[in-house]
This record gives structure tokens, sequence and C-alpha cells, in this order.
């Protein structure tokens, strides 16, 4: 069956995923959603005899119908390497109650990493198939983690250039160093005097301002993104979901068809709309619960119908969840309204006139696979000092974010059922947050010494990503301003 994608705020054109890919996001300023989503019809016996790179293949054939065979393999082949610490790819630990599916092992020990590891192949081949002759510049804006995972992924990659742009003082000290000695030549990191939304609004415009798109194709250059507003992240999220479920079936912890629950800490909304696309191919998962931090805009919309990020951005220690205008949402508003482009372009419209929108009766009811709930500064510290009390077992702060609101919510609903948390970061990428929630006596210490008593008390190796930046040079230190970025871009590329 063909799938076919469109936007979620154009007339009813459709483009094949690799041309979706491409654009990253469609020329009415809409995100590409499938026209539908297709069935899961391998049986759980044969998934849970699959390496994760089958998974990968038999997920995501299903929504690239336009790429070979033997096209996507190599995508996923290239991706799914000798890059991450585990051949499993995303191992399940079973910990105080949850099962956590790391996805925390690849290159940049974030998420990010799952959906970044393939991207530039999926986009290098869509280039081809569509006969793109301009050279494709990624723009990208990160609280921290994609950023990093993008350059990782691209960097070096013929044909392609990457800029990305982070918010000056949002991105932990790990993160700003990860970033800072990127090596590649066709890398470009640029901290910006704001916060992550005005960096995203930054590229957006950017995106799509049609001057600097036409000057842009004069000079032989194409923009594209690595943001998850881009299909082809989506896509490759879903899988880990199929992947956990079927780990879970294979170990014999839960029975054929049983329902799961999945708990997501929550920023731009990518990857827990990964786990509601599942959900929809057909995966047993119950509730979605979606865990926020004390920038709370989700919960109260689950609450009470009314997205509002007219609100202070509050910085807190899961940088990567600090948003106020979660991107991916856009593709379930368009969703509930019923796959109908023009009510949900007046919710985007209110959005970006009013800073807010409220849904119908209707669509909240619609809205009942999700629980909401969030976590505070201090609930997130205490859960990782319990955590690791209690299991030895020591979680970054925005899988603490996940744990603790599933607290909440087994108080709450009395719900029993077996449940996934996804685990976003290796807590390594957030030492001096993490230790410190452990022990105010880690306070003093420098991040590097932190990283080695990390190591002692979780008995962990320190990972690759974290050895690597001990001692590499910086190689980037360009701040702007929010307004110059198109001027920065356009200095970049020489044009
Ligand atoms: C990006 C990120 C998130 C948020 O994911 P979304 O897909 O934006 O909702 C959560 N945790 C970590 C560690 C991240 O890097």
């Amino acid at each position: 069956m063909e799938i076919l994608y469109k936007s979620t705020r154009g007339n009813n054109e459709t483009v094949p995923a690799s041309a979706a890919i491409l654009k990253g996001l469609s020329e009415d300023g809409g995100l590409f959603v499938p026209t539908q989503i297709p069935a899961l019809d391998t049986d759980i016996e044969t998934l849970s005899g699959m390496s994760y790179q089958e998974v990968a293949y038999t997920v995501m054939s299903k929504f690239l119908t336009d790429f070979t065979e033997d096209e996507l393999k190599d995508c996923i082949a290239r991706a799914y390497d000798k890059k991450f610490d585990t051949e499993v790819i995303a191992p399940l630990a079973k910990s105080d109650g949850a099962y956590y599916l790391e996805l925390f092992h690849g290159s940049t020990i974030a998420f990010k990493d799952m959906a970044l590891s393939i991207l530039p192949y999926l986009l290098t081949t869509s280039a081809k198939k569509n006969h793109a002759e301009n050279e494709i510049v990624i723009l990208t804006a990160t609280s921290g983690d994609t950023g990093k995972a993008a350059m990782a992924g691209f960097a070096d990659v013929p044909g392609t250039k990457i800029i990305v742009f982070y918010p000056k003082d949002g991105v932990s000290p790990i993160q700003e160093k990860q970033m800072v000695t990127q090596k590649g030549k066709n890398t470009y990191v640029v901290s910006i005097r704001g916060n992550f939304d005005d960096a995203q609004t930054g590229v957006k415009n950017i995106f799509n301002d049609k001057n600097m798109t036409e000057e842009l194709d004069g000079a032989g250059f194409q923009f594209s993104s690595a943001n998850s507003i881009n299909i082809g992240r989506l896509v490759p999220q879903i899988v880990y979901y199929v992947y956990a479920y079927a780990t879970l079936y294979g170990n014999g912890e839960i029975e054929k068809d049983e329902k799961i629950n999945v708990v997501v800490p929550t920023g731009n909304f990518g990857n827990i709309l990964a786990a509601f696309y599942a959900k929809n191919m057909g995966l047993p998962i119950d509730k979605l619960i979606c865990a926020s931090n004390d920038n709370k805009v989700l919960f109260d919309f689950f609450r009470t119908g009314t997205y509002d990020k007219n609100r202070e951005f509050i910085l807190t220690t899961s940088p990567s969840m600090d948003i106020l205008i979660s991107s991916n949402l856009e593709r379930l508003i368009f969703r509930l309204a019923g796959n109908d482009a023009k009510k949900n372009q007046e919710f985007m419209d209110s959005l970006k006139e009013e800073g807010k929108y409220t849904i119908t009766g209707e669509m909240l009811e619609e809205l009942k696979d999700f629980y909401g709930n969030y976590a505070s500064e201090k609930e997130t510290a205490e859960t990782i000092k319990r955590i690791y009390e209690d299991t030895g077992y020591v979680i970054d702060t925005h899988t603490a974010v996940a744990a603790a609101v599933y607290e909440k919510y087994k108080e709450e609903t009395k719900d029993g059922k077996k449940t996934v948390i996804a685990s976003t970061a290796s807590p390594y990428k957030f030492t001096r947050s993490v230790m410190e929630a452990i022990d105010e006596k880690y306070a003093s210490m420098g991040d590097f010494e932190l990283v080695d008593e990390l190591s002692k008390i979780s008995n962990t190796p320190v990972p690759n990503a974290i050895e690597e930046i001990r001692t590499a040079p910086v190689l980037h230190n360009t701040t702007v301003e929010v307004e110059e970025m198109p001027k920065i871009v356009k200095k970049i590329l020489g044009i």
C-alpha cells in the first residue's frame, strides 16, 4: 500500500515520502503527515525474533513506500551500526517497577541519535530520488541534544552542510561542550541570545522566507530540516516502541496482545507522537503518558483544551524539554480536527497571533489516549535520588521527569499495567544535575570529576561521547542576536 504525505495546512496535494523528507517543512508552513497510518501486520512471534535493524525495516518500509528495499536497508545498516555501544541498539532495563527503554546508546548519548543517525541517509537518498541538484543545507534549532546528534550524523556527509542554533544560556555545560567541539568541514554552530523557542521560530522564519529561498537556489543551495518537524525524524522513532513491545514479549514479560502504557518525557511532542503512531498501527499501547517539566503547557492543554504559551519560560535541569511551542502537536491537532487543514490553520494562526488556542469539546474528548502531568524541579531531583538509593540505577533529569509523572499517574489511577518509560538521555549528559540530586556534597566538584564519580557510583563505564570532549578543542564560538539569524546563515554560505 502506497503512503503519501500532505501538509497540515495545505490543500489536499500529496507528495511521496522522499519529497516530504527532502523539504522538511511544507511550503505553506505546515507539517507533513501521512494520509493514513499503515497497519502493523507482522505477528508478535516474528517481531520478537527480529534484530533492531529488522524491526526498523518492517516498520519504516510501511511508511517510506517510495524507497526501494535496497535503499532503505542500506540506510538502516549505515545508521544502526557500531556507533551504538550495544548490539540491541535500544535495551530495556527493568527497574523500580517499570521498564526503562534506554534510547541513549548512540554517539551523542541522547535519544535524538535514534532518528538522527539515519536521517542523513534518508535525506541524501531522497535527494537522489528527486534529482535534487542543489547542496542541502540543514538548518536546526536545538535545545541541546538535537544539534549535536544532527551534526554527528551529517558531519562530512557529501552534498550537505549543517548549521545549528542553540540558546546561549539554555543548555547544559556538557551539551555546550559537545557542540562547540564538533568536527567536520560542513558543520557550523551558532549560539543566540534568546531561548529555544526564539531559535526554533527564527529557523521557521528563515524556511518560510521566499526571497531567501530564491537567493539560496541561485547560489546552488536548498534548505532542509533535521528538527522533528521532518517526517524523516518521526518515522524512525516509531521503530523503538515496536521493538520494546517485541522485547517484552520475547522475554516473557507480557502476554500476546497485552496492553502496556508508555511514558514519554516531552518537549516538542515528537517522541510521544511516534508512540501515538505506533499505537495507531495496532501496537497494543493503552495510555500515552505525557510528562512535562515546569514548562507545563502540555499538561494544562490536556486538562483544559487550551494551549497557551503566554507564560514565563522556565530554565530547568531538563533543558531539552524547556519548550513552550511543541511543534509536533500540530500533527495531532490536525488529526483531532478531522484532518481539516483549514481548521488547523485557524488554531495555528491564533497561536501565532495571540499565543494560544482552544480546541473544541469534541476534539478534547478524542484526547483520551493521552494522560498529561508534570514534575517540578524538586520532584525530579527527589526521583533521581530515590531510584538510585532504592535500586542503584541512575537516570538522567529528563527520564526522571517521566518517572516522577509515572508515580503520579499510578497514584491517581491505580492502573497496574506494565509500563515502558522512554529513557531519553544518559545520566552522563546531565552529570551535574544528576549528581547534585543524589548528594549535595557533589556541588563543589568540577564537571569531569563528577563524570568519574558517576561512573563509580553507578558502576557503568564513562561513555565514549564524554571521553572525547574532555580534551577536545573548541572549534565554534559565534554568538548572535535572534534578528541576526538570517544574516549569519548567508555569511556562512558566502551569499
Ligand atoms: C529532545 C529531548 C526530549 C523531548 O523530546 P520531544 O520529541 O521533543 O518531545 C526529552 N529528553 C531528551 C533528553 C531530549 O533530548
